[in-house]
Order: structure tokens, then sequence, then C-alpha cells
């Protein structure tokens, strides 16, 4: 028998519309391109996204058309978010930090149709312009005053909204139809298409206000996203905070420590999220200020693993550190750092154990650890293998690339992260390396990530990167690299492996160290073992 409850479809547009009626005092405020401080609110944002959308028919977008940013954190931004959306056409975030080779591929593959751009890509854009689909128009997200000269024939944003009307009835579909679109920064091979859909971001959104990100952040939520808007949806950000009443502040393109750590004092930012160098680069910053900003309470990292030692000074300096794991194929929040309530005041070394490992699973996110023989492995904190998730929030394969799809699906319909991960019988995850990041040493698996948590701990060290390199003996071999604090006071392998023997056995140990003045990154500012383990091609044993 069925129940008998209505059937409304997920769609994305409901978001706004609630935030529009009943969180009128939350604030979105943005550091603008142009220079300065933007501020509006959701009711507001409501009615320029109508105009958006209505400028977006009249340019000739149909519901399934693509239609791509290139853009920073900002107000506008957030508008093409909900404005591509809401008439059923799909909203193509891009990575202006891809290759040009990327970028042409991705704007080709995907087949969009208009691509609206912050100012600073202008350039950028002149340059490449051959590369992107012939019958591509631009946008410039600008007002007619900042417009600049261009042979690309670019529509100007604020243009297009002026003299629109303010007020209109989302067109209703199907809750499965596609939504947003985001390619991964393929750091082995072409990126591939993920292609969310209105239900997956609902309920995605729906299950992070359920996972304790917001309770750890407290009444007051600011939100600062550092995460930017054209990687998996800023972490959902976007149809968060207007779900839940947040403000939002949204940082431009300045995102180093001080510019942050001044933005978040002078907007009273609570909780910001963002991957670990940039916590790096704030950490910083509260050292030379001698203080954290005023109001932050809370910071989510995710993306690489944070180091304990990062979380520790974050905790010490009273803000708490949520751990999250995701990927662009789950929307991307698999699983969140916030400690069970009940627990919150366990001893500091027992609070920092839980909170250095990925947290617990998310509502609606399913996890099972498959070992090398292909069996299910037990959630007993030991045993390792292949993590594999389901869940409403996850691909189920990539957008026009069944071979790349075939890579990840298995037979029950579970997607193979490619991470590498045990889970202990109380539901934390610990995520001990990408599978092809693993070091294979005498037939055994080491964790490059525990190596790296700990070299990070050396007060000497900025940032360090422990990497396979083959060895005639063992087939490979850990070495570690490592970003000193300063040229002139550099830490020895024995200090650091004196460290690690505290957690490690002997034959796990690196058995070099090699100094870099700074670590290559990927295009979502993580550091790129790819180009590491190239560079170190010639890297003979000493
Ligand atoms: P890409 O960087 O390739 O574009 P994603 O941002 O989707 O893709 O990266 C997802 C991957 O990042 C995960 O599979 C995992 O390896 C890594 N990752 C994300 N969060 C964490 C974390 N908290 N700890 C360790 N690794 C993480």
């Amino acid at each position: 028998m069925k129940g008998m409850m209505m059937h409304r479809p997920l769609l994305i547009s409901g978001i706004l519309d609630y935030a529009a009626e009943v969180h009128g005092h939350a604030t979105i405020v943005s550091r603008r391109v142009e220079g300065d401080i933007h501020r509006t609110d959701y009711p507001t944002m409501r009615a320029r996204v109508v105009q958006l959308s209505l400028a977006l028919e009249e340019l000739g977008v149909k519901p399934g058309d693509r239609v791509a940013t290139l853009a920073w954190n900002g107000y506008r931004h957030m508008e093409l978010y909900y404005a591509i959306s809401n008439i059923g056409a799909i909203c193509h975030t891009i990575n202006p930090r891809l290759s040009a080779e990327q970028l042409g591929y991705i704007t080709n593959h995907a087949g969009d149709m208009l691509l609206f751009s912050d100012l600073t890509f202008v350039p950028l854009l002149e340059k490449l312009k051959d590369i992107f689909p012939a019958d591509m128009r631009h946008v410039f997200m600008t007002d007619a005053a900042h417009m600049p000269e261009n042979t690309l024939n670019a529509f100007c944003y604020e243009d297009l909204l002026d003299g629109q009307p303010t007020t209109r009835d989302w067109p209703e579909f199907d809750e499965t139809t596609a939504a947003g679109l985001c390619y991964t920064s393929g750091t082995t091979g072409d990126p591939k298409g993920v292609l969310y859909s209105h239900r997956s971001s609902v309920l995605h959104t729906l299950q992070i206000a359920a996972s304790g990100f917001l309770t750890d952040m407290g009444r007051d939520a600011r939100i600062l996203p550092v995460v930017p808007l054209f990687h998996v949806n800023a972490w959902g950000l976007p149809y968060l905070a207007p779900m839940v009443g947040a403000d939002l502040v949204f940082p431009g393109p300045n995102l180093d420590g001080e510019s942050l750590w001044t933005l978040m004092e002078e907007e009273g930012v609570t909780s910001s999220w963002g991957v670990p160098t940039i916590w790096q680069g704030l950490q910083g910053a509260i050292d030379r200020h001698g203080r954290k900003p005023a109001a932050l309470r809370q910071i989510v990292v995710g993306g690489s693993a944070a180091p304990r030692s990062l979380i520790e000074r974050f905790e010490q300096s009273g803000v708490s550190v949520n751990h999250a794991w995701g990927m662009t194929e789950m929307s991307p929040i698999g699983s969140h750092g916030a400690l069970a309530w009940q627990i919150a005041d366990l001893p500091f070394d027992e609070r920092m154990a839980l909170k250095s490992t990925q947290g617990r699973r998310a509502y609606g996110v399913e996890m099972k650890i498959v070992g090398d023989d292909g069996k299910r492995q037990p959630h007993d904190g030991k045993a390792k293998g292949e993590l594999y998730v389901r869940g409403n929030n996850i691909t189920s394969g990539y957008y026009e690339n069944d071979a790349a799809t075939a890579k990840v699906m298995d037979a029950e319909g579970w997607f193979a992260t490619g991470d590498v991960a045990s889970i202990r019988g109380d539901g934390y995850l610990q995520l001990h390396d990408r599978s092809k990041d693993l070091i294979k040493s005498g037939g055994e698996w080491i964790s490059s990530i525990d190596l790296e948590n700990i070299a990070t701990a050396h007060p000497k060290v900025a940032q360090a990167a422990v990497v396979a390199v083959p060895h005639p003996k063992w087939d490979e071999r850990p070495l570690l690299v490592v970003v000193a604090k300063s040229a002139d006071d550099l830490p020895t392998l024995e200090e650091i492996q004196a460290l690690m023997l505290g957690s490690m056995a002997r034959w796990q140990l690196p058995d070099d160290i090699v100094f870099v003045e700074q670590l290559p990154m990927t295009a979502t500012g993580k550091i790129s073992k790819l180009n590491l383990r190239e560079s170190l091609a010639d890297y003979v044993h000493p």
C-alpha cells in the first residue's frame, strides 16, 4: 500500500523563494572584483534572479541548455546559480585555474552556449577565444561603467537585468532535471563532468543541514565560503545558507591569509569553509595579529587531509575545526567532523584524535570498504580497503563519458571513490590515501597522509608531502618533500623520523628528505602528487 502524502518536486527555486520570504533579515556581503564591498539580501536577490532568468530566456536559453560561469565568489555568481537552474537550464561552473587546453575541452564537451565571466578573466578570454565553442556568447559580470573594451562582442550583466520585471512564478518540472555541471580537475586524463539534478542538490542541502555543520557554528551563522563557487557548488553553501537563513560573506579574488583575516574581522564572520592550504595562510595571519578574527568560531576543512597540528592550533585559539570529506562526484559532502554533543567535553587529546579523522558519514551517504580480494571489509577501524559510496547525492556516472563511468560504478550501483579508508565501529571514517598515492614498499602499504600529518607538526616545517619513489629492492619507498618555514633553519630527516616513530613502524619512515621552495598545486588548491612525482623522476636514492 502506498502512503497518501503529496509529492512535490524538489526544485532549487524553492530554496530561494523560501529564503526571500522567511529569511529577509539575512545579508549577503561581497568583496567585488571592482574593489568595493556590496551588500544585499535574499528578497533583493530573488528579484534580481528573476530579472536575470528573463534575460537568459531572451538570449535564447532553453531547458537543458548549458550556461557556463568563470567567476570568483560573489553575489552575481550566486544569482547565476539560481537564474540558470530555475528555468531548467544547467549551470556549468568552470574552474579558472584549469589549463587552456582543459578550458577548451570542457566548454566544448559541455556545449556551453553562454559564458558569464568576472572582469579578471577578460584578458584570458581574449587570448583563448578560439578554443571555445564557435557559437558561444560572452557576458561580463559588471555594470556599464566598468565594461572593458573587448573583441568578444560581450553583453554587460547589469544591462541585461536592467528594466526586466522583478517577479515571476518559476516553471515546475521533474525534480530529476539536471541543474548543475561541474568537471573534476582531471589529474589523470581529461576532466570528467558530474551532472547534478534539482533533487540531488536539494537533498544534499538537507543532508548537510542535518550533519552537525550548523551546531558547530552556533546561532549566528555568518559564513565566508573560501571554497569557490566554481568547485563543487562551494560545498553546497549557496543552497545551505538561504535554506537555513545564514548570512554569506563572499571574499572575491583575494584569498591570502591577511585579506581573509581582515574581511573576517570587519564583517564578523563566524564560520569559514576551505582547503587546508587556506587555513595555513590564515594561521600565519593569526600569528601576526596575535589573535583570531574576533567572531570566528568554526572552520570547515576538507578537500585534502587536514594535519592534526593545524586542527590543534585552531582549536587552541578557540576555533572549532570541522574536518569534512567529500568529492565532486558526491555534491560533495560525504562525512563531517562535528563531535556528538554527548562527547564534546572529552579530554583535548581524545577530541583532537577524533577531529583528525574524516568524521562520520552524513545522513543519506552509505559507505562500504572493499579489500584487494574484492570482499567487503568489516567496519572495525583496522581493515583497510577502497571506499565505495551510495546515495541520492552521488553521481551515477559521468556526463557523456561511458568509458570513465564504467571504471567507477560497481555491479550493485556503488561508486568507487579511489580513496583507501577504514571505518571504525563507532562510524568514524579514516582516509589513508588516494589509491594512486599509496606507497607500496616490500609488498606492504604505507599511508602518505599519515606521514605528512606528522611531518607537518614539526615546528620548522611549513608544508610536507610524501610520495613514492621507485626502489630496486622494495619496489617503492616513501620520500619526504618539505617546504621549510625558514631556509636558514632547516629541519633534519632524523628529527622528523623521531616524531614519526611515535606512531609509525621504522620500515614505514621516509629514508630521505628533499627541500623545495614550493609544492606544485592542483587547480583546486591541493598538493599535486602527480606533478611532484614527475618532478622527482630523476631522483636517486642516497
Ligand atoms: P579534484 O580535486 O580531483 O577536483 P575533488 O575535489 O572532488 O576532486 O577531490 C576529492 C578527493 O579529495 C577525495 O576523493 C579525497 O581523495 C580527497 N579529499 C577530500 N577531502 C578530504 C579529507 N578531508 N581528507 C583527505 N582527503 C580528502
